[in-house]
């Protein structure tokens, strides 16, 4: 179709199929959400909405509340209808786009719908981060905008912050923009918010989808410079966040203290499906600093199939290069993790042939 930009129709759609099924642990949502008592109090400000109006051009009264709540210039954050479209400004604002291998998937699906030279560096052996190839990347092409999830999604590592930094300061130095997508900042040990303030050079992503429990309601945001912050506000559509979307996540800033308890609690049920994945027969799991473990198995459309039909929904990243095998599964509530590594150790006995390894078995990281 003449129309249409012939790069267009080529390009394969967003990598993500879904299946129905009594427990959902396949898009890192938290499995939590907003608490009754605040759902209730959600309901009757729903019914004073405005709806026949439209919402601020840009957010800007929820923008206040989160400037309040990071503690960064308000002319600096970006708000958008979830991280992802943020995502999407950044790349149509960028000259080229530079991301790590393997990584969350939209940054490359925005560069190629967008036609952004893209460019992507391999992590090293055990997900570590390449910072002297980084480096030399960032030297020798030409500026754009350079993406790092931190926690890094799909694996769940954690890169140590001064290692990041290093990288931010090379970036600055070549006038690169880097973007430290923390959408899962809330599961690890530190953030890099406060290197990040003052910065032309660096930008923090955060979301409302994960720990905060409103995947629902598509809200996500960018702490930036003035500057940066003015051109990806322009590339968003101009009344882009719904009312009901600001109603929400306005209502969830007035109390982050039931934030902390959900993180808390799925922290500690991540540490423990991890560590009872250890006797795992068949499968590896890598040690996380998010709300997801990203599990080796040996075919993983037999694992996914196969705990697809014990009832528990999980993801696939066996198409990613270096993650061949590879499942992903998110933390649920306690008796939904039960339930997946009750399907995971039948499955290793029917699919595998092989029992559960006894309790001192500490397999490998
Ligand atoms: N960044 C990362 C690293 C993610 O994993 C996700 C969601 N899977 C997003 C951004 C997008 O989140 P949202 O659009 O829901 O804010």
């Amino acid at each position: 179709m003449k129309a249409i930009k012939p790069h267009l129709p080529a390009l394969p759609d967003y990598p993500y199929t879904t299946a129905q099924a009594l427990i959902k642990l396949d898009q890192n949502e938290s499995p939590y959400g907003l608490p009754a008592e605040l759902k209730a109090e959600l309901a009757s400000r729903l019914a004073e909405l405005p709806l026949n109006r439209y919402p601020r051009m840009h957010a800007e009264t929820l923008a206040e509340r989160i400037a309040d709540f990071e503690g960064w210039p308000e002319s600096g954050v970006v708000v958008g209808p979830g991280s992802n479209t943020i995502i999407f400004a950044l790349v149509a604002a960028a000259q080229n786009i530079l991301d790590v291998q393997p990584s969350f998937v939209h940054y490359e699906h925005s560069a190629h719908l967008l036609g952004a030279p893209y460019k992507a560096v391999l992590l090293r052996e055990g997900f570590e981060l390449p910072v002297e190839e980084i480096q030399q990347a960032l030297s020798e092409g030409e500026p754009g905008v350079f993406f790092l999830p931190n926690p890094h999604t799909p694996t769940g590592a954690f890169f140590a912050l001064e290692r990041v930094a290093a990288i931010a300061q090379t970036a600055a130095a070549e006038e690169w923009l880097m973007v430290v997508d923390e959408a899962y900042y809330q599961f690890a040990p530190a953030d890099m918010k406060r290197q990040a303030q003052g910065e032309l050079h660096l930008a923090i992503l955060r979301t409302f989808s994960k720990a905060w429990g409103l995947a629902g309601a598509r809200a996500g945001y960018l702490l930036a410079s003035d500057e940066v912050a003015r051109v990806v506000r322009n590339l968003l559509p101009p009344f882009g966040v719904p009312s009901l979307t600001v109603l929400a996540v306005e209502l969830a800033l007035e109390h982050p203290g039931y934030v902390a308890e959900a993180v808390e609690k799925v922290r500690r049920e991540r540490d423990r499906v991890y560590l009872e994945l250890k006797a795992h027969p068949v499968w590896d799991a890598y040690p996380s600093h998010t709300n997801f473990l990203l599990i080796r198995t040996p075919d993983a459309e037999a694992a996914y199939q196969g705990l697809l039909k014990r009832g528990v929904l999980v993801r696939r990243q066996d198409h990613i290069p270096g993650l061949e095998g590879a499942i992903r599964v998110t933390i649920g509530t306690p008796v939904e993790n039960d339930a997946f590594l009750q399907a995971a150790f039948e499955l290793a006995k029917e699919e595998w042939g092989k029992e559960k390894e006894p309790d001192d078995a500490t397999g490998e990281d």
